[in-house]
């Protein structure tokens, strides 16, 4: 069976200040794995706590002239175990495409990472009834052929309802996850055990909602895992 996974993407928030979060966080009790992934500058520091720590990006290359960007051995270096990759913020703001985070996701792996692949459709995606042709286009060419259950989570974020309060219906969700599971299982030996995130507004008063939703197997967590007092109820949720 999938791995339960609470992770919190804080993506340019927190200084030093926010370990005192990552302390409460910890001291949640929970039955599934939970995972921050901090601003780089955070990474070292989130990681000495012992919480299971991920970077948000990396580069495909090992080494090199890349001023600005961070290799995956970089961050599994300083203690992370996971890296998200291919987030539609990534996409839009860094023009990132399938194939680089392809690139990316085998450089993870590597590096011993698990990589935490994000697919999602836009609105207008949606609303021309195209979303199922999206994420599965996404799946294929921004998920590697070195894919296994042990060094993947699949994250389904529909940039629609990224840090808006809008969330799709349960239907909507729960169409896309069966879809991800079809296509990761007739792709890979252990893909009924990839782990699926939902991803999109999730908050305390969604998440058990959601988490109640046939293969999702817990959720990536923006502006919500940035404070104990809500990331801590979404991870009891799951
Ligand atoms: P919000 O939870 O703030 O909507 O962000 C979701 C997200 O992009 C997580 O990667």
């Amino acid at each position: 069976a999938p791995r339960k996974l609470a992770a919190g993407n804080w993506k340019m928030n927190g200084t030093l200040a926010s370990l005192a979060e990552i302390d409460q966080i910890r001291a949640t009790p929970a039955e599934c794995d939970v995972l921050i992934c901090p601003p780089a500058t955070l990474i070292q520091a989130v990681a000495a706590t012992g919480i299971a720590t991920g970077g948000q990006d990396c580069h495909a290359n090992a080494s090199g002239a890349h001023t600005g960007d961070i290799a995956a051995a970089q961050l599994r270096d300083v203690g992370a175990s996971h890296v998200i990759l291919g987030h539609s913020e990534r996409r839009t703001d860094h023009a990132e495409t399938d194939p680089q985070v392809a690139a990316k996701a085998i450089a993870a792996h590597q590096a011993g990472l698990v990589a935490a692949i994000c697919v999602g459709e836009t609105e207008t995606q949606r609303d021309s009834g195209a979303t199922l042709d999206v994420i599965s286009a996404q799946l294929a060419a921004s998920v590697p052929d070195c894919t296994t259950a042990a060094n993947t989570v699949i994250a389904y974020e529909p940039v629609w309802a990224i840090g808006t309060g809008r969330t799709p219906t349960d239907a909507q969700i729960a169409e896309v996850h069966a879809l991800m599971r079809d296509r990761l299982s007739a792709r890979f030996a252990d893909g009924a055990d990839i782990t699926l995130l939902y991803g999109g507004s999730v908050k305390p008063g969604n998440a058990a909602e959601i988490f109640a939703i046939p293969h999702v197997n817990g959720a990536l967590v923006g502006g919500a895992s940035l404070k104990a007092a809500d990331f801590g109820p979404i991870i009891t949720a799951l």
